[in-house]
């Protein structure tokens, strides 16, 4: 075996090897039918045993409550930028909601909520370039909302609420797709969560979504059946052909979180991982963090140095080190280590000595 590649990469993102070789090795021949999984319907029975089995893994893993549906929906995270207005603005009459601005997904969900109702930002962190968390309580969210919008993990800036805000009788929705099943939450704080699969479930073009059942058939008139939450509730996300190798992949993607021992023990590892990186970060006068202390995330770790050339210089020495994929977005700049579910610690040791050694050498 050569040395492994570290894939720091955002989104799609690596996933666990264990699951990509049983991809690899069922690819051809599905449980000895002789035909590939991705050429069977989504109606027989074998396709059927897989998408109960990742519900299943969905409730038991990921520990989500039996009050909740389990939706498979096309169209990514941003697709839920729809289709949670148009499915729950009309819970109540001032089809009203709340949202706190933390980072560019934020930014897009409030602005695509905007064309169909009242859409109100409580706070922002924006003046501080989205450095941290603002405030956003139940106190700020108006009676008359339908829900309030957050955004868990902050990609692009790297910045995570360490618990959800508690909005009591205000359903709280949770864009959860760059840090779900990656430590326990607590779901009955929410009325909607919903991930994109590409970061930590599985490949992309598809989002899980958990939606409190009693949030069910309120959507306005005019949502295309395709984002209504009942249809795919009551169809089993089985309106249309569902995205088979998504859901098959998620599946087993599950399964290895099941063996990791779930979302105790990886939220436990995640940890360890991002401590392992904030260390070399603070111990390192070559690099700035971009987040204060109190809001760093444990998915993605995003630092500046000094210049465009020496940033440039740690991208691609690192890269010939095996550890890919660093360099931050286009709107930060920097860089940024993305290390979800299945970056293995030994992939955040490696980048933490690479920090050490590239300080030493070129700082
Ligand atoms: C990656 C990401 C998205 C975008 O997902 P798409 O599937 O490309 O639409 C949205 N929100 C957050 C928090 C993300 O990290």
């Amino acid at each position: 075996m050569t040395d492994p590649v570290y894939n720091f990469g955002a989104g799609p993102a690596m996933l666990p090897v264990p699951v990509m070789q049983q991809i690899q090795r069922e690819f051809l021949d599905f449980q000895g039918m002789g035909v590939s999984l991705i050429e069977i319907s989504h109606r027989s029975k074998e396709f059927d045993a897989v998408i109960d089995r990742c519900d299943e893994l969905v409730r038991e893993v990921g520990r989500v409550p039996s009050n909740y549906k389990i939706l498979y929906t096309h169209g990514g995270a941003q697709m839920q930028f729809a289709a949670v207005p148009l499915n729950l603005l009309g819970l109540k009459p001032a089809h009203k909601a709340v949202y706190t601005e933390t980072g560019n997904f934020s930014k897009l969900a409030n602005q695509e909520a905007k064309r169909y109702g009242n859409i109100v930002i409580a706070s922002s962190s924006k003046d501080t370039k989205y450095d941290r968390l603002p405030p956003f309580t139940r106190a700020m969210v108006d009676d008359d909302a339908s829900y309030a919008f957050i955004t868990s993990n902050n990609t692009i800036y790297g910045t995570q609420y360490a618990t959800y805000p508690d909005m009591g009788d205000i359903p709280l929705v949770v864009d959860s797709t760059s840090d779900i099943f990656s430590r326990p939450v607590d779901f009955s704080r929410t009325g909607v969560v919903f991930a994109g699969l590409q970061k930590n479930l599985g490949p992309s073009g598809m989002a899980m979504v958990l939606v409190r059942e009693d949030l069910l058939g309120h959507a306005l008139e005019r949502t295309p059946s395709l984002l209504d939450y009942k249809v795919y509730a009551d169809s089993h996300s089985m309106t249309n052909t569902i995205n088979t190798f998504a859901v098959y992949v998620m599946k087993l993607v599950l399964e290895w979180l099941k063996e990791q021992g779930g979302v105790e023990a990886i939220g436990k590892r995640n940890e360890e991982k991002a401590r392992t990186l904030y260390q070399a970060l603070d111990e390192i006068d070559l690099y700035q963090a971009v987040v204060q202390p109190e809001f760093r995330s444990r998915m993605n770790v995003t630092f500046t140095l000094p210049t465009d050339e020496l940033t440039d210089m740690f991208v691609k020495e690192a890269q010939k080190q095996g550890l890919y994929a660093l360099k931050g977005h286009r709107v930060l700049g920097g860089i940024r280590a993305s290390i979800y579910n299945a970056m293995p610690l030994a992939g955040c040791q490696k980048l933490a000595e690479f920090m050490r050694e590239f300080a030493r050498t070129k700082g």
